[in-house]
């Protein structure tokens, strides 16, 4: 019988993970952590930094740590993923693929390679749509009111999977650790953290069962969610559903349950509203694929060339990176990020408008910094929102008038007292 690889890159947890009884048979569980996504460029900027690597490392190491007190080897590759597949397939026989249906266009590309030489099975593992409601992107709304109104009456998000992996089916943790040499002397250049990364699966669900359940934090995240610091203002789920540490429909379930059986308000409802704007996105990803990386993104022709910045946009664009505008409100938040690899919703939105609209700097090269620094980055989450704030995704422009802002947010400059006189270690 010929062997099945499961392709656990999006999908790196047990929960509600289909992947993992997908296919019957001899299986192999395998990660490839894609080189150019961690080690690549893009225009001038490194796409990933240190503890972006270093959170990937971790994430992966307690996946395979998980998988293997199941009795289930994972085989961690490090290269161009479509190249990773196709050499250990052969190495090991395999014919078929099954993973996750990919949304970001480099993971689909791949994909689209590999299918020219296997059986590729998709499953869409991250998405709250599917079966008879997956959208048809021929006519997808444009904007996200009419996507949501037309498809939340109907939304009937599935229950989540529980797995049973049949262990003896699958590839042991001994014989699995054959491959992993060239991981393993990755993970020890770059000094991994220990398995607790706030993203991870075990992380993503005690914060959730201490925001849901315990602290009832949910009650008032309508009003709480502007916040631009804090604990427990808004879920801090993004880091986990970006890497598939956590499953949007367990979380889904998870909020239906709470408003059954505890309470509904406004804020509950408000969460899932939230996650439909995450939807929304992946929806555009899929039907404008490599478009969104073009200057005016989904609205202007093609123009695939690098943002072009004079000598004083590059100095502005270097301050802005810096934390060194001397608007406040602005360098609180970039320093936020710089420090934490996170800043709050609102904080996104300014930064980015400002970036845009008032330093008047292409905004894709504000997107690839982001993508750089940010540990819940998610493909169609920040470019989608950078075009929509600039102009050329699914909504006019969006400027925000920052003194405003500042003033609105941050009445008594609490937080950007916090971030800019605090010596930070
Ligand atoms: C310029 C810009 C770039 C962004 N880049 C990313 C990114 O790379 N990754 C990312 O996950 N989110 C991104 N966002 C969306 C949003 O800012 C974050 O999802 C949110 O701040 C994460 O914190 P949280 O999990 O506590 O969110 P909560 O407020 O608790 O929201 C719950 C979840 O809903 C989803 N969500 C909320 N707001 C949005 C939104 N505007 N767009 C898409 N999904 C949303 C996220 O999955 C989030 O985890 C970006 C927003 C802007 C304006």
């Amino acid at each position: 019988m010929s062997v099945s690889l499961v392709l656990l890159n999006d999908t790196l947890r047990l929960h509600d993970n289909p992947l993992l009884n997908a296919c019957a048979g001899p299986k192999v569980a395998v990660v490839v952590l894609n080189k150019a996504a961690f080690f690549g460029r893009q225009y001038g900027l490194a796409r990933a930094n240190l503890q972006r690597l270093q959170q990937q490392l971790a994430l992966i190491a307690e996946l395979k740590t998980a998988l293997a007190e199941q009795q289930i080897g994972l085989i961690t590759l490090f290269g161009d993923t479509a190249s990773c597949i196709t050499q250990l397939a052969q190495r090991i026989n395999a014919t078929r693929l099954y993973c996750a249906e990919p949304v970001a266009p480099h993971e689909r590309t791949a994909l689209q390679q590999l299918a020219t030489r296997f059986s590729v099975t998709q499953l869409d593992c991250n998405s709250l749509l599917g079966g008879a409601l997956r959208p048809q992107l021929s006519s997808l709304p444009h904007s996200f009111t009419p996507f949501r109104k037309q498809l939340e009456p109907l939304l009937m998000v599935s229950e989540p999977v529980t797995p049973l992996p049949n262990a003896g089916d699958w590839l042991s943790p001994i014989a699995a650790e054959l491959y992993n040499s060239e991981f393993a002397a990755l993970q020890q250049q770059y000094q991994a953290q220990q398995p607790d990364a706030a993203a991870g699966e075990q992380a993503a669900l005690a914060r959730l069962e201490y925001f849901i359940w315990q602290g009832r934090h949910i009650l008032h995240y309508k009003d709480s969610r502007n916040q631009l610091s804090g604990s427990d203002y808004a879920s801090f789920c993004s880091a986990p559903l970006a890497s598939g540490g956590l499953s949007v429909r367990w979380l889904w379930q998870q909020i239906v349950q709470f408003e059954t059986q505890v309470a509904a308000n406004e804020s509950t409802y408000w969460l899932k509203f939230e996650l439909l704007w995450r939807e929304f996105f992946r929806w555009q990803f899929r039907k404008h694929g490599a478009r969104w990386f073009s200057k005016g993104a989904i609205k202007g022709r093609l123009d695939f060339s690098a943002p072009t910045l004079n000598s004083a946009q590059q100095a502005a664009f270097n301050r802005w990176c810096n934390a060194e505008t001397s608007m406040a409100f602005i360098d609180a938040n970039m320093r936020l990020l710089n420090q934490s690899g996170l800043m709050s919703n609102r904080g996104r939105q300014n930064v980015a408008s400002y970036l845009v609209h008032d330093l008047g700097i292409d905004w894709r090269m504000g997107a690839a910094y982001f993508e750089q620094r940010l540990l819940d980055y998610d493909c169609a989450s920040n470019w989608g929102n950078w075009a929509y704030i600039a102009g050329t995704g699914n909504s006019s422009e969006r400027q925000f008038n920052v003194q405003k802002q500042a003033q609105h947010y941050d009445p008594d400059g609490a937080f950007v007292r916090q971030m800019l006189t605090v010596q930070q270690p």
